[in-house]
């Protein structure tokens, strides 16, 4: 090598370790005075070194630190040690609680991550990073403290438990409802305050949130510790780890035995004065058509006239206390459907031409129907129809066609009832089968009604696996239709 490479390497060397220099305190620089605090221990377990973020961390000088065991600054020197063990057999130390003593008293609340930097071999050092959660667990334990007083102050029972249906949490009102304490049912099964007849409920609930379906105020019952049992809504959420999976329920629980009281009494009350009402009105009915006979045998025209307007609404009122018993019987769930097959046709033409006796402005058509035998409740799909055809007349009061009819689907029937009435705006469209819904607006604000004949009508057909539709425009009017399979 001649003089002039010679002087070329040396150049080369010399630049290389300006290089090396230069990253050697941009790294030392990042690990002294970085923000993640950062400490190295011996074999023995004396700290050797530590960073500013550190010292920052404890509250300790470096000649205060450095030199000492590292177990000296833990709450809990076991743990410590066991973690000195692990990193001797070269384990790596990931995310592992511990609790910190700082110079001034403070326990800080630590992550420490840690692992064994050997040389040809041999233990040099651990080095140690530590992440503070003090501030996080904090507000953590200050968020659930607030969520534990809501739960514990709430008047609803609020129960929590896992997928093996047992309780995790049980605050006071669920005390005061179901007489146990909190010692008595937490680690026990739920089926503790399940009546018999309801133990595989559990399992339907868990199915419909697994579909992703919302259980609000799901009416049951539950059995207290002295063997009461009580009329509970639940409202019952998924609890879900962060991977989505669920692995738990929470139920909120509310007694409504003394409203489920009142809706029986309310019931018993409607149905009797409905019962009571019937008896003497059919006795009307009869007395009106035997005088309606006579009146037309003599020819008598104005009694003709005033008997008939008569047993028209003697007809109103018989079908609004029909409406009324089914009502209370629906809500007692005492409903029975009794299934016969029968001919669609005369049943259609009756409500039909019954309908011409109600209203003198409108033009009734009847279409379709023949041959089709259906497998229902005569009674109830009458009833349908009868209160389909009021609200058509009701609702139409300028008059105007109003069709019933059937068509035709394939191995099913459709009936509807349509007219060219007030119309019913979309958002009112959703709310109509609802128990007591009324449209409240300048068209229908003088129509009177209680509300109840579409809901009836909804709750009949869901009897029969079949479901009311309506399509509407307002100013235009309505066709209500549902679908039955034909009896062939
Ligand atoms: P009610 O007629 O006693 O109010 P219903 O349950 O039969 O009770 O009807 C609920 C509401 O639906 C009525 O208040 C009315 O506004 C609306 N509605 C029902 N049928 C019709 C119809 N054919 N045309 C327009 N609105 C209707």
């Amino acid at each position: 090598m001649n003089q002039n490479e010679l002087q070329e390497r040396i150049l080369q060397y010399e630049k290389r370790e300006k290089l090396l220099t230069l990253q050697i305190e941009e790294l030392s620089d990042f690990t002294e005075n970085g923000s993640i605090p950062l400490h190295k221990v011996d074999q023995n377990g004396i700290i050797i070194w530590a960073n500013q973020a550190e010292l920052d961390l404890t509250g300790y000088s470096h000649e205060e630190y450095v030199g000492f065991p590292v177990i000296n600054f833990h709450a809990d020197q076991s743990s410590i040690q066991d973690i000195l063990k692990r990193l001797g057999k070269d384990e790596k130390i990931i995310d592992h609680r511990a609790a910190l003593k700082c110079k001034n008293g403070v326990i800080k609340h630590v992550l420490i991550n840690s692992s064994v930097y050997r040389k040809d071999g041999n233990f040099v050092h651990s080095r140690c990073f530590t992440v503070d959660i003090s501030e996080y667990l904090k507000q953590a334990e200050e968020k659930s403290a607030k969520l534990a007083a809501i739960v514990e102050s709430s008047d609803d029972a609020i129960v929590s438990k896992n997928l093996e249906g047992i309780i995790t949490s049980w605050n006071h009102s669920a005390e005061r409802t179901f007489g146990y304490s909190a010692s008595e049912m937490i680690g026990e099964s739920i089926l503790k305050i399940i009546p018999e007849d309801r133990k595989d409920e559990e399992q339907l609930i868990l199915d419909r949130l697994k579909g992703g379906e919302r259980v609000e105020h799901f009416e049951t019952k539950r059995i207290t510790k002295y063997g009461s049992i009580l009329d509970i809504s639940l409202t019952i959420s998924p609890v879900k780890d962060i991977d989505d999976k669920i692995i738990g329920l929470s139920k909120i629980a509310r007694d409504i035995t003394e409203k489920k009281h009142e809706e029986r009494r309310k019931n018993d009350f409607i149905a009797m004065v409905s019962h009571e009402l019937k008896t003497p009105l059919t006795s009307i009915t009869s007395y009106i058509q035997l005088l309606l006979s006579k009146a037309r045998k003599d020819k008598d025209d104005f009694e003709i006239y005033a008997l008939s307007r008569s047993e028209v609404q003697a007809r109103k009122m018989t079908s609004m206390i029909q409406d009324f018993l089914s009502l209370a019987k629906l809500e007692e769930g005492k409903i029975s459907i009794n299934k016969e097959i029968f001919d669609l046709y005369p049943i259609m033409e009756e409500i039909s031409s019954d309908a011409k006796f109600l209203t003198t402005n409108h033009t009734i058509e009847f279409k379709g129907c023949k041959d089709i035998f259906i497998e229902a409740d005569k009674n109830k799909i009458g009833q349908v129809l009868i209160n389909l055809m009021s609200n058509a007349i009701k609702y139409s009061p300028n008059g105007g066609t109003i069709i019933i009819g059937c068509e035709r689907e394939g191995s099913s029937i459709k009936i509807f009832v349509s007219d060219e009435g007030v119309g019913i705006n979309p958002s009112d469209q959703r709310n109509l089968f609802t128990r007591f819904y009324r449209v409240r607006n300048e068209k229908v604000k003088n129509i009177s009604g209680f509300g109840i004949g579409l809901y009836l009508i909804a709750e009949i057909l869901k009897y029969h696996d079949s479901k009311i539709e309506v399509t509407s425009e307002e100013g235009v009017g309505s066709t209500f239709s549902f679908v039955l399979p034909v009896h062939v």
